[in-house]
């Protein structure tokens, strides 16, 4: 590899270590390498911007496309409010799904 050709970029900036951490996992998952930062900058939060100070995951460049798509995968799973989760399998289901497509158990 060609001196500086290993670019980092800055994926992901969250709120709190736990999140970076479960994202740096899916990104492993996808043989994505991912560095998380400032995961012990939290007491100094007051003193600089949030989101300077927050966990951060960044990625090769490389990487980064790749890696923009489980983000977007790993926010939707998280944010989409009509999300359920089977009692009986604990598998995550739309909100329309009356049976998980998992187990078949009601949901
Ligand atoms: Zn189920």
């Amino acid at each position: 590899m060609a001196p500086g050709a290993c670019v980092v970029k800055r994926l992901f900036s969250g709120d709190t270590r736990f999140e970076a951490w479960l994202l740096r996992d899916r990104l492993l998952h996808a043989n994505i390498v991912a560095h998380v930062f400032n995961q012990h900058m939290q007491s100094i939060v007051g003193d600089v911007p949030p989101d300077v100070a927050g966990p951060q995951v960044w990625v090769d460049d490389e990487d980064y496309a790749r890696a923009r798509e489980v983000l977007e995968a790993f926010r939707a799973e998280r944010e989409r409010p009509g999300n359920v989760g089977c009692l009986r399998c604990g598998e995550v289901n739309p909100a329309t799904f009356e049976l998980c497509w998992k187990c078949g158990g009601s949901l």
